[in-house]
């Protein structure tokens, strides 16, 4: 196209220049016929002799004096010839006359002669003068002769140079029209060509428009298919394109409404800001639009817009309106759940302990005091492992649903298994409120609950701490709180205590004591005692229990109800109850073989997989008879129905020794347990022996229990006899063994064994002490 265009212009120009040239030519044509026909030099030279001859005539006429001439007349023709003169030295003939020097000579002559008659023709009438004149231009008319015979000759030259230059003239604008015809046709020719191309040119521009037109579709349905409402920004922020999702999103109806507006004025004020990174900004009534980048946002009806933006090549910005909402609702659930617990809730422990920071620097800011109150059930764990998890988590909810109750406006929280706290807003600086609370609290967890057709009792016991303003975390106030706790467990069931800092001073001690255990069992500050268990249908002494004894060397004698619970919390236990049951068996040896020797084991020994073969190591180093050997256990060990532990207790009870269930009626279902294991003894609970003068159905159970054994071929010993009277009722009830102080406290093992070699101590009711 471009060497096209090029080409037409050079026609074009080429046109021009023919026909400036064209006429140019026809210029000179004009000039060179003109030359031809006005300039006849020949016929102006030619008049120079006749005119010259007739001067010359009328001078001899003057001479002869015939009277036909006068003095004007010869004058007359002197000036005819000087006027000729000027006339060949015109320009017209200048041409001619410059063409050969001869002919210049030939003027020259003709202008002296000329001169040198006019002063002569004053004195024409002279006599002599006319005949001077004559002599004077007699010369002069030969050469005007030839002169204008020259002339002629000269003229024809001309005219045939001037016909050359004419047909020159000719064939130039010839070959100038043939030039013209050419580029009239290659003007045709171009313009063809110029017009397929262009046709061309059109199918392409066609072409292109139609993929032009499917692109800009694709991209429509592109942009319609975007689940993401998007708009396009011009470089003043104003809306140039849109996809339908944007105009929903934002219950835009048209165009109209939004082609060319500022995106700010659009949209700003109708969102709420919440920080993707969690730093909330106010939006508030800025038209910053750049702030909503990388930002969700809340629209009235509650749905959430990711925003994102993108810079554009031309300055503007791509923004894209991702729907969030369903992303936004899962992921407060992750944080709800987070916070708080899935079974009741209620917040968890990591969200109790954030409201109670918040609490401590709100105390610290207004000095308004608060309370902390720990909770932890009574029990629990027997619910939860007699009656199934279900009806504990059931127990667990209706639990927390009255302390919320109970609570009022405080918050309540479950910070684990059964353990609650109330962050509790006291009314005034008493603290009685907090009381109050605690009551209330135990009150309520304390009335009877009824799960799946069962009847069931549990009690709270509440440690309660309470904000002192100064600097504190919450770490120290849940602890003391904690310290409170521990000491209503200890004290109650159900009971509440308020954090002193004796209780630390307590902590404190138990901590020095678990030192001192550890150094104990070192240094050998252990001791069994014995205590005997009578046979209620011989009297005599059947079997002695070995009961740890702790010689501190400061403190004096520790009971084991002190320090057992200390070492099985510190794991010690397993240490200390293998040295009792190696020292136990090393002492039986010494006993006549009828007495039998009875061990405790604590729950705690059965999470030591090596238990079992720590017993049957210790009997074979002692080589005790393993039928002599009796292992007290309490109920706890089958609390949950651990497999691991029936599969010790059958194992211990492979290797030939009898198995007793302690503490019996204490637990929870102790009977379902009877069912679970062959114990081959029960040990009624002091508890009941110790009731028996006081309630009456005490002796029933105690019955009840005799009978049941019994039955199922398990001895029955009663704990803690004390009197002959409770001796009666339970020899009465038909236990096959009692023990307790009425017989004999726990003695040291050599006065066990002196109290072995007496005959028959019990029956008749001797106290052996
Ligand atoms: P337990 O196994 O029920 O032991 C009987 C407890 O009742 C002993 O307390 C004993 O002194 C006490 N007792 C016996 N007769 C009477 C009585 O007539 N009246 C009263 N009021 N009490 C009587 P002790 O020796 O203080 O032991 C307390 C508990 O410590 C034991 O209760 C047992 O559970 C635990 N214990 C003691 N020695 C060991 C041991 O070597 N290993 C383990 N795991 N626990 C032990
Ligand atoms: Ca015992
Ligand atoms: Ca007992």
């Amino acid at each position: 196209m471009r060497f096209l265009r090029t080409a037409l212009t050079i026609v074009i120009l080429g046109f021009i220049a023919s026909a400036i040239y064209i006429s140019v030519l026809t210029f000179q044509r004009q000039v060179a016929l003109e030359s031809v026909g006005l300039n006849n030099v020949t016929w102006m030279v030619a008049q120079a002799p006749s005119e010259f001859a007739r001067l010359e005539q009328r001078v001899s006429s003057y001479a002869v004096g015939d009277g036909r001439t006068d003095e004007a007349e010869v004058r007359l023709r002197f000036d005819i010839v000087v006027n000729r003169l000027k006339t060949l030295r015109a320009s017209a003939v200048e041409e001619f006359s410059n063409s050969d020097t001869r002919i210049v000579a030939i003027l020259n002559d003709l202008e002296a002669a000329l001169e040198a008659t006019r002063p002569l023709l004053a004195q024409l009438s002279e006599p002599g003068t006319p005949a001077k004149i004559l002599s004077i231009l007699e010369p002069i008319y030969p050469k005007l002769a030839r002169l204008s015979t020259d002339a002629n000759v000269w003229n024809i030259a001309r005219i045939k140079a001037d016909r050359e230059g004419l047909f020159q003239l000719q064939w130039a604008s010839s070959y100038i029209s043939a030039g013209l015809i050419a580029c009239g046709l290659s003007l045709i020719a171009l313009l063809l060509v110029h017009n397929r191309l262009l046709a061309r040119a059109q199918t392409v521009l066609q072409q292109k428009e139609r993929t032009l037109a499917l692109q800009n579709a694709r991209f429509d349905a592109a942009l319609e298919a975007m689940s993401p409402g998007l708009c396009l920004l011009d470089a003043d922020e104003r809306v140039i394109v849109y996809n339908q999702r944007f105009l929903t999103i934002f219950g835009f109806d048209g165009r109209s409404q939004i082609e060319g507006r500022r995106l700010a004025d659009l949209i700003s004020t109708d969102m709420l800001p919440d920080s993707a990174s969690g730093d909330d900004r106010e939006l508030g009534d800025t038209d910053d639009i750049a702030l909503l980048n990388d930002h969700a946002y809340h629209l009235d009806n509650g749905t959430v817009l990711m925003v994102t933006r993108e810079p554009t090549g031309e300055g503007g910005w791509v923004y894209t309106f991702e729907d969030v909402t369903e992303r936004h609702k899962a992921q407060d659930r992750v944080v709800h759940m987070a916070h708080h617990d899935a079974l009741t809730g209620m917040p968890n422990r990591m969200r109790f302990w954030d409201c109670i920071n918040q609490a401590l620097r709100r105390t610290g800011a207004q000095d308004k005091p608060f309370a902390v109150l720990y909770l932890d059930l009574d029990r629990f764990k027997e619910v939860n492992d007699t009656l199934g998890h279900p009806v504990g988590d059931a127990l667990l909810r209706q639990v927390s649903e009255r302390l919320r109750k109970a609570a009022g406006g405080d918050m309540v929280g479950r910070l684990g298994g059964d353990e609650f706290a109330v962050l509790h807003h006291c009314t005034d600086r008493t603290f009685e409120s907090a009381r109050d609370l605690a009551e209330g609290l135990i009150a309520a967890v304390g009335r009877t609950y009824h799960i799946d057709g069962n009847e069931i009792v549990v009690s709270t016991s509440v440690g309660i701490a309470l904000s002192s303003g100064a600097s504190m975390d919450a770490d120290e106030l849940m602890k003391n709180a904690d310290l409170a706790l521990y000491q209503a467990k200890a004290d109650g069931p159900a009971a509440y205590r308020f954090f002193s800092p004796q209780m630390e001073e307590k902590l404190q001690h138990r901590r020095n004591l678990e030192a001192d255990l550890r150094q104990g069992l070192k240094l050998g500050q252990f001791e069994l005692y014995f205590q005997p268990l009578i046979s209620l249908e011989t009297g005599a002494i059947v079997l002695g229990e070995a009961l740890m004894r702790w010689r501190h060397p400061d403190k004096g004698m520790i009971s084991p109800a002190e320090f057992i619970p200390l070492a099985e919390e510190t794991g010690m236990i397993g240490a200390l109850g293998h040295w009792a049951l190696q020292q136990a068996c090393e002492h039986a040896l010494h006993w006549p073989d009828s007495v039998r020797l009875s061990v405790n084991l604590s729950p705690v020994q059965f999470r030591d997989e090596g238990l079992v073969d720590g017993v049957k190591e210790v009997l074979e180093n002692t080589a005790l008879d393993p039928k002599r050997l009796e292992l007290e256990i309490t109920e706890s060990v089958l609390l949950q129905n651990n497999a691991a532990n029936f599969n010790a207790l059958h194992r211990l009870r492979g290797l030939g020794l009898t198995i007793a269930l302690d503490d019996f009626g204490t637990g929870y279902s102790s009977l379902s347990y009877l069912q679970r294991f062959p114990f081959d003894k029960i040990k009624i609970d002091q508890s009941f022996v110790r009731d028996l003068g006081t309630r009456p159905d005490s002796s029933a159970i105690i019955q009840s229990i005799a009978t049941l054994g019994r039955n199922l071929r398990m001895q029955t010993t009663a704990e803690g006899v004390e009197t002959k009277e409770q001796l009666d009722i339970i020899t009465e009830a038909g236990c096959t063994q009692a023990q307790g102080y009425y017989f004999s406290p726990p003695v040291p093992e050599v006065k066990f064994r002196a109290m072995l070699s007496e005959k028959s101590i019990a029956k008749d009711g001797v106290h052996v002490a």
